[in-house]
């Protein structure tokens, strides 16, 4: 689906596209991909707020579950000015595939609110956090559809979300949601989670592609939970060498290596990264452009498009970002012998963790980091090789050798089910 210059495409229509893709080379019957390529339910709600101003704000939001064959719909909430119902559904597709490649039993749904979190105070974003919850609240729950930090969202809002659904049901439901504070039943590993997942699919391709990863130098797009934890991770797992890093300001370069701690400390003193000490400024633009071995875009979806990925060269791109490539843009990459390690891969670290969080919550009995540690790596690992095995296989790149394990994996649920 090429798109003019300037403009992007519809998130959901990529995600229909990449399915299509996929769906052929399964041999897919029509009726299970006619089944997939549409949610299987979806909430657009009202929510009013009363701002600090003594005004009452009328927000919108949504909740899809897109399919829960494999269980539970599960999959993060955003807050962002620039939602849409569609990015939403794409969000949601993907989260069912993620769910269904590292092989968790949950199926795939996702959240979103339109409003700018950066403007509103601590108390205006309790009360929308709360407010989404009395009007979603009604289907959500453990055994359901189970939520989780995403862009813009945070431990604390998933703390006054838990809180709120407590209070609908009448008692503490702490596996309603996932990515909650340490002290309401958070699980140990969650925080870092995204992109220590992330960092083990790049070890692994570092393997695969015989590349010697304390020798690679690294670029990552975003800085949020996933940048900032790849920066940190990237250089204390695999002795990585990260030269730029950028947030929604503008980026950072410094080829002698960016201390993570120092770029976060600055960031939390001025809101950006931009002018960190010894950094020369770069734009994100051209972030992605750099010359380097390793390219982690970790922000937004549509960064990578027809229009630049011909000139990207890396030896890897890690998409901690849901969407940031659109299938234009994977033929290129894929032509030009970019090893791209596709966002519902690379990034699945996040929900792994989620649904030990989620495990641990229904179970009553909390585990040890490393133990944390140790079944992410396992599961990560075997997502990996998995993805890798169907491409080399089927003569296909990454992306659709993932939509191949996964799209299998659910269309397998719903015919067992007697769905289709
Ligand atoms: N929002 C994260 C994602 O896109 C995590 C979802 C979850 O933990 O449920 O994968």
């Amino acid at each position: 689906m090429a798109q003019a210059p300037g403009m992007l495409a519809n998130p959901f229509q990529v995600a229909q596209e990449q399915l299509d893709i996929a769906a052929k080379k399964l041999n897919l019957a029509p009726q299970v991909h006619a089944f997939l390529r549409e949610p299987m339910r979806e909430l657009h709600v009202t929510i009013p707020v009363r701002m600090d101003s003594g005004e009452v704000k009328i927000f919108k939001g949504f909740r899809v579950q897109y399919n829960d064959a494999r269980g539970p719909a599960k999959g993060g909430i955003r807050f962002h000015p620039q939602e849409t119902i569609d990015t939403v559904r794409a969000l949601a597709a993907w989260m069912t595939w993620k769910c269904a490649v590292v092989d968790i039993p949950l199926g795939g749904g996702k959240g979103g609110v339109i409003c700018d979190p950066k403007s509103m105070s601590e108390g205006e974003l309790e009360r929308l956090s709360r407010g989404y919850v009395n009007q979603v609240g009604r289907i959500l729950g453990p055994e359901t559809d189970v939520p989780a930090p995403d862009v813009y969202t945070t431990p604390q809002i998933m703390a006054w979300m838990m809180d709120e659904y407590s209070k609908l049901v009448g008692h503490t439901v702490p596996g309603v949601i996932t990515g909650k504070p340490l002290a309401l039943g958070g699980s140990l590993g969650r925080d870092d989670a995204t992109a220590r997942g992330g960092v083990h699919t790049v070890r692994d391709a570092c393997k695969h592609l015989g590349i010697d990863p304390s020798k690679a130098t690294v670029a990552i797009q975003g800085y949020g939970n996933a940048g900032y934890f790849a920066a940190k991770l990237l250089p204390e797992i695999l002795g990585c060498k990260v030269v730029a890093v950028s947030d929604s300001q503008g980026g950072i370069y410094n080829p002698r290596g960016l201390d993570s701690e120092a770029v976060l400390a600055h960031k939390q003193r001025t809101s950006s990264v931009v002018g960190f000490r010894g950094s020369k400024p770069i734009s994100n633009a051209d972030l992605l452009e750099l010359d380097g071995d390793i390219l982690a875009p970790s922000a937004l979806e549509e960064v990578i498009t027809e229009s630049n990925a011909g000139r990207m060269k890396p030896k890897i791109i890690a998409e901690l970002a849901n969407g940031p490539t659109t299938p234009e843009a994977d033929d290129i990459l894929y032509k030009n012998g970019v090893f791209v390690i596709p966002d519902f891969l690379c990034n699945a670290g996040g929900v792994t963790v989620s649904y030990f969080e989620w495990v641990q919550n229904n179970y009553g009995l909390y585990w040890e980091l490393d133990e944390v540690h140790r079944l992410l790596d396992k599961k990560m690992t075997k997502a990996f090789h998995d993805v890798l095995g169907m491409a080399q296989k089927n003569k296909v790149h990454m992306r659709t050798a993932a939509y191949m394990v996964a799209v299998a994996r659910v269309a397998e649920a719903m015919k067992l089910r007697g769905w289709v």
